[in-house]
């Protein structure tokens, strides 16, 4: 049984998709980056499509350029080259994709969803948005609606956020099948930019696919939830047809234990430290997400075979 009904896939996409790697330089690349970029190459080359390569680096109290030219050497060992935003255009300052470097367009993005209405300024602080009661841990505490209709100018220490209307988005996962999520509920309305001046994941990702043209959107499965709340942004945006999103697996360990940054298993540097070989990590970064069924070594030409041939 194939790890994804390929055909389907390739269906739903133009000849040539366009999909993304996008880390954020909070930090050292691990398995868990490695996983993605496993699943992200795999079906780019079995579906004949291209890679773009996009730093997301729009929390810039915790982006560091140390972070980022580690990432690129990384990468680089591991042999995963992408087609756009090539690490050697990042070397000479070329290339132009990264969230800071985007704030004009993210501008525009927002004054275009001021234009259509719904957007308005939140002076909310964490203690405000906390539910009564305190949170439940990992459960998503969805905004009140509280500055909605206090009409808010904008100043230094206040959010941006858009209204979310009550209503089901429906997506079609490539993985996972149909799925269905209410983001009134689960989020309610979206900050856009927060109370520190800086563009959110939310905004800046779902921006930038629509201005990148991105066809297909792979990610882990621990951000299924909001691909409800990114395609409603995308309509209003203007967005015509929504990316196709593919959720794979999160890395286990064998049995079935969390990997951790913190034990040291999961660090590109250790283990390049430790002389394993590139082919080693992405045969490990496959089998601990499900794209195959033993840890054999992958050269990075080989990703595709995980899929099909496209
Ligand atoms: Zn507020």
């Amino acid at each position: 049984m194939p790890v994804i009904d390929l055909a389907t896939l390739a269906a739903r996409l133009p000849a040539r998709p366009l999909t993304r790697f996008a880390p954020s330089p909070t930090g050292y690349l691990h398995l868990g980056h490695v996983a993605n970029a496993v699943w992200v190459w795999g079906l780019a080359r079995a579906l004949g499509g291209q890679v773009l390569l996009r730093l997301e680096d729009h929390d810039r109290g915790r982006c560091r350029p140390d972070y980022e030219s580690a990432l690129l050497e990384d990468l680089e060992w591991l042999g995963l080259v992408p087609d756009v935003g090539a690490v050697a255009e990042f070397r000479s300052g070329r290339s132009p994709y990264r969230q800071s470097d985007s704030s004009e367009s993210y501008e525009a993005s927002l004054a275009r969803l001021t234009s259509r209405g719904g957007v308005f300024v939140c002076d909310c602080s964490r203690k405000d948005l906390s539910r009564a009661g305190g949170d439940i841990l990992n459960e998503e505490t969805p905004y009140t609606g509280r500055c909605r209709s206090r009409g808010l100018a904008p100043a230094p220490g206040r959010g941006v956020r858009l209204r979310v209307d009550p209503g089901v988005e429906r997506f079609d996962d490539a993985r996972l099948g149909p799925r269905e999520q209410m983001p009134a509920a689960q989020c309610g309305d979206l900050l856009l930019r927060d109370r520190l001046g800086q563009w959110t994941y939310q905004f800046a990702v779902v921006a930038d696919d629509l201005r990148h043209g991105v066809d297909l959107v792979v990610r882990g499965e621990d951000l299924l939830e909001s691909t409800g709340r990114q395609l409603q942004l995308a309509r209003l945006l203007g967005r015509a047809a929504p990316p196709v999103f593919l959720h794979h697996p999160l890395i286990r360990k064998p049995g079935g234990e969390k990997l951790s940054k913190s034990s040291g298993d999961t660090g590109i540097r250790e283990l390049r430290a430790a002389d394993i070989t590139p082919a080693a990590v992405l045969g490990r970064a496959a089998f601990l997400s499900g794209a195959q069924g033993s840890d054999a070594p992958l050269a990075p030409g080989e990703l595709a075979k995980l899929f099909g041939t496209g």
